[in-house]
């Protein structure tokens, strides 16, 4: 079958090249320093820096209005879904999201759970069937309204600060892959600090900035043109936590960590059209062998650099289980 490696039919908003008046300057999101060095460039004239002060890697110039990528068209959307909605096809993160349901089961067997970022459920919609009160929090109209309708959950459309939650009534507060879209970060753990119990955890999956870095360092030794690689995410990832700088982050916030893991790598499906395949669905790993091998090696690298306590450059993922100080 042939495989068409191009542009996927996608809700988002996202774009492949931004011009400079589409960005603007940001100070860092830790110290508020306006102190940087630039570590990369892509889709055009994003910035990846590095603050002087603090070492935290962050997305600088950044596009304006970042967090409004997935205020995308419904209609877009559902084309992009609807399969996983009806059941057909399984979504390419399923392994990931039963992964850390396994280990959020065990710290808390059940309660209340909140996916901050939920997009169209996915996660939740296991999460009820790990047994789970599973409610959601999403600020794009459009996939909260799709989760609602195509998997039966309850999901605020909104950002966590300005959701219903009673004050320590939660017992998992989630944001897979979520934290590095913040442009506000410490609201969201302030608010998670009320809503969560005494005893509740708060489960945050970060990209790791310092598996970019590899990346980057292994497109250069092959000579790839990396201003047209997405390696850091930058249209959507505001910053680019490495364990350390994340760790260094939380210990001035009320969250201290409680275990940190090596989550399985996330592997995006080749890109389709032939088959009526998008971005979402899976693809054989036949067709991307290279770079499943090439994860799966990088994560067995990681494991071990996590066991040793390395600074961790293999590893694509952290995820970390953060309880409130007492
Ligand atoms: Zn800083």
């Amino acid at each position: 079958m042939k495989i068409i490696n191009q542009d996927y039919k996608k809700g988002g908003t996202q774009k492949t090249f931004y011009e400079l008046n589409d960005l603007q300057d940001i100070n860092c999101l830790n110290c508020n320093s306006d102190k940087k060095s630039r570590v990369h460039t892509e889709f055009g004239n994003i910035g990846i820096v590095k603050c002087k002060n603090c070492s935290l890697m962050y997305t600088s110039p950044r596009p304006k209005n970042v967090e409004l990528n997935y205020h995308g068209d419904k209609n877009k959307y559902y084309e992009e879904y609807k399969y996983i909605f009806n059941g057909t096809k399984p979504h390419h993160r399923d392994k990931n999201y039963i992964q850390e349901l396994n280990i959020i089961k065990k710290f808390i067997k059940k309660g209340k759970i909140v996916d901050v970022g939920c997009n169209a459920g996915r996660f939740l919609h296991f999460a009820k069937k790990f047994g789970f009160d599973a409610f959601g929090v999403e600020p794009s109209k459009s996939l909260a309204e799709l989760g609602t309708e195509n998997f039966d959950l309850i999901i605020e459309n909104c950002k966590l600060e300005n959701s219903s939650f009673s004050k320590n009534s939660i017992d998992i507060i989630t944001a897979i892959d979520v934290f590095e879209h913040l442009t506000n970060p410490l609201m969201f753990l302030n608010k998670s600090y009320e809503i969560l119990k005494k005893d509740g955890i708060l489960v945050i999956k970060i990209p790791n900035g310092n598996y970019c870095l590899t990346k980057l360092k292994i497109a250069k030794l092959f000579n790839k043109n990396t201003l047209n690689m997405d390696i850091f995410d930058s249209y959507e990832h505001v910053a680019h936590y490495s364990k350390k700088t994340f760790e260094k982050f939380i210990n001035n916030t009320k969250f201290k960590i409680k275990k940190i893991y090596a989550p399985i790598p996330i592997h995006p499906p080749v890109w389709t059209i032939t088959n009526d395949q998008y971005y979402l669905h899976t693809s054989p790993w036949t067709w991307d062998w290279k770079k499943v091998i090439m994860r799966k090696m990088f994560h067995f690298i990681g494991k071990i650099e996590l066991l040793l306590r390395l600074p961790m450059y293999f590893q694509a993922d952290i995820l970390y289980i953060l309880k409130k100080r007492s």
